[in-house]
């Protein structure tokens, strides 16, 4: 078992497999995109699956897949099955629906445990002014077959001043037939630019209060174990609502995941500055107890919480895109 110097489990890694993209949404990055790192500079395939199986070794349960957008990635699909072949491995996937709509039958084959799609309105014009491309119809045709499929199905909607506050109540409205989870994000400074330590106007308590000006019966439940998010229902609705305070941070106290980036580099906190590159290690031919040692001396070094891990940053402010972390 894994744990980190203030005794929290870590069981939960969250893997990008590429920080490309093929959406341009503004609270993720520049309009003309960011500079991609070089092919040869991404983790391969067996290096990921390498990394995956000693974390698994240790005592790594969950991956999530994400990105950018993890479909992009050619040979996504067979690195999926491969790691499918951990026993006990729950595999978890990220994405913004465009590329997925015909490997939804193939992600149920493989066990895929749920679906994440990034999902930041219901209206075409307003998806098309926050992402920057039009590929409303598809995502919206993801969302209908993976609920086809029943493969559990969250959708994740970054909540915008001025963008998409619109969407909330409909979004939620969702929740009343389908079983899912609508999940509300507070805005993040992950976003090619920073926030100049500005707070985003819109937080887990402001979205909280709006949903209650249509249905002041939304209900508290209980958080699954490690939750990032405030979960509520509303009576009689089949579907959640939670509500993530990822700028707010409220959730560190049982932080139980690591993130790779794509290019390798290990971070024990999302608003960390990276503590070491792994790609590195395995291409200097370390072995795999080197590997694993490496990852057991960054987690005895961990920020308490994302304050620290930003605090901690110094001169070197919050502000890149988040399709170089994979969120
Ligand atoms: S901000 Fe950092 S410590 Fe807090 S939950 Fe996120 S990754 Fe964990």
């Amino acid at each position: 078992m894994l744990y980190d110097n203030h005794g929290r489990i870590i069981n939960y890694m969250r893997l990008a497999v590429t920080d490309r993209c093929n959406l341009r949404c503004f609270y993720c990055m520049p309009e003309e995109g960011i500079q991609y790192v070089q092919r040869q500079e991404l983790l391969t395939y067996e290096e990921m699956e390498r990394i995956v199986t000693l974390g698994y070794q240790l005592g790594i349960r969950k991956v999530r897949i994400t990105g950018g957008e993890p479909f992009l990635r050619k040979g996504i699909m067979d690195f999926l099955e491969r790691i499918s072949q951990l026993p006990e491995l729950a595999i978890h996937v990220t994405t913004n629906g465009t590329l997925t709509y015909d490997l939804v039958p193939k992600l149920k084959n493989l066990g895929i445990k749920s679906i994440n799609l990034s999902l930041d309105s219901l209206d075409e014009k307003r998806f098309y002014e926050i992402t920057r491309r039009d590929s409303f119809k598809k995502v919206m045709q993801t969302f209908e077959q993976l609920l086809a499929y029943e493969i559990p199905t969250k959708l994740n909607a970054v909540v915008m001043a001025g963008k998409n506050i619109d969407d909330i109540l409909p979004m939620v409205a969702l929740t009343k037939e389908l079983p899912i989870g609508v999940r509300f994000i507070e805005e993040m400074p992950f976003n090619g630019k920073g926030s100049n330590g500005e707070a985003f106007e819109w937080d887990y308590r402001k979205i909280l209060d709006h949903i209650k000006t249509q249905y002041p019966s939304i209900a508290k439940i209980k958080d699954p174990k490690y939750s990032t998010s405030l979960n509520y229902q509303i009576p009689d609705h089949k579907g959640t609502v939670g509500i993530i305070a990822a700028y707010s941070r409220l959730f560190c106290g049982s932080c139980n995941r690591i993130r790779l980036t794509p290019q390798g580099v290990l971070k024990t906190c999302l608003y960390d500055n990276g503590v070491f590159n792994i790609r590195d290690l395995i291409r200097a031919g370390a072995s795999n107890e080197q590997v694993q040692e490496a990852l057991q001396e960054a987690l005895a070094h961990r920020a308490k919480d994302g304050h620290e891990a930003e605090r901690k940053r110094k001169n070197n402010p919050v502000q890149e895109s988040m399709a170089t972390i994979g969120g």
